[in-house]
């Protein structure tokens, strides 16, 4: 198949958002990986600047504390989807990131404009250097950090299906609670006042409920070749 190996090709730009659980992380690597691309999880970056202000003390219910330190923790990723890496200053935090702690924490972190400045300037950079292209996965990706992204994916599913991944992924959580906090984050994302998970009016919606992970991935892979064949 023709993929995104060929030099002289024009870097591709993919932004795939949508809520918690409906296959955002899997699929953007997988596709990533099969068109020879860079990978971004900015939620990971979030999670990571969270996890700087919890270890450091910072009162997280008072946005003004939250605003002050925003430019304070160095955050490195790195966008190999075989293996993505995120650091704070110099400390690898890709475990640490995942606790229910920062979890429970993050979108009060995500919501204050300071960090989404920061965070947005980090992942634009990243993207602007990518040799081959870069598939940015997140909330406001097609919408706010990349809106001239060459395919914009907002992947949806039920909330039943989007608890059962998750509590799959977090090894026997019991899903009903998983279910309501997965609700409430999505509430408190796509509520806030600062670019809140919103689908782009020029993207793809896909609804995944019913579909495989390599369903989902094939249909993100044909719709890159489509945008690069200028179909
Ligand atoms: O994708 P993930 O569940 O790891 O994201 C964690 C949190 O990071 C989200 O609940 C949201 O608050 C924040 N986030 C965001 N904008 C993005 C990506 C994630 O606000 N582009």
């Amino acid at each position: 198949m023709e993929n995104g190996a060929a030099p002289t090709a024009k870097p591709v730009i993919v932004a795939i958002d949508g809520p918690s659980g409906t296959g955002k992380s899997s699929t953007s690597k997988a596709v990533a990986a099969q068109l020879g691309l860079s990978y971004l999880d900015t939620g990971a970056q979030y999670r990571a600047i969270t996890w700087w202000m919890v270890n450091n003390g910072i009162d997280l219910t008072d946005p003004t504390a939250v605003a002050a330190v925003a430019g304070k923790a160095e955050i490195v990723s790195g966008t190999d989807p075989a293996a993505p890496t995120i650091t704070v200053d110099g400390v690898d935090v890709a475990a640490a990131i995942r606790t229910q702690e920062v979890t429970s924490k993050v979108s009060a972190v995500s919501a204050v404009p300071e960090v989404r400045t920061r965070i947005t300037e980090l992942q634009r950079s990243l993207a602007a250097g990518a040799e081959r292209g870069i598939v940015v996965e997140g909330r406001d990706i097609g919408t706010t950090v990349l809106p001239d992204a060459d395919l914009k994916i907002f992947l949806t599913a039920s909330p039943e299906a989007r608890a059962a991944r998750r509590s799959g992924e977090l090894k026997g959580a019991d899903l009903h609670a998983t279910r309501e906090a997965l609700i409430r984050r999505d509430a408190a994302d796509s509520s806030r006042k600062t670019s809140p998970l919103a689908k782009a009016d020029d993207a793809v919606e896909v609804d995944t409920t019913e579909l495989t992970l390599a369903q989902v991935v094939e249909c993100v892979v044909t719709l890159v070749e489509e945008k690069r064949t200028g179909k």
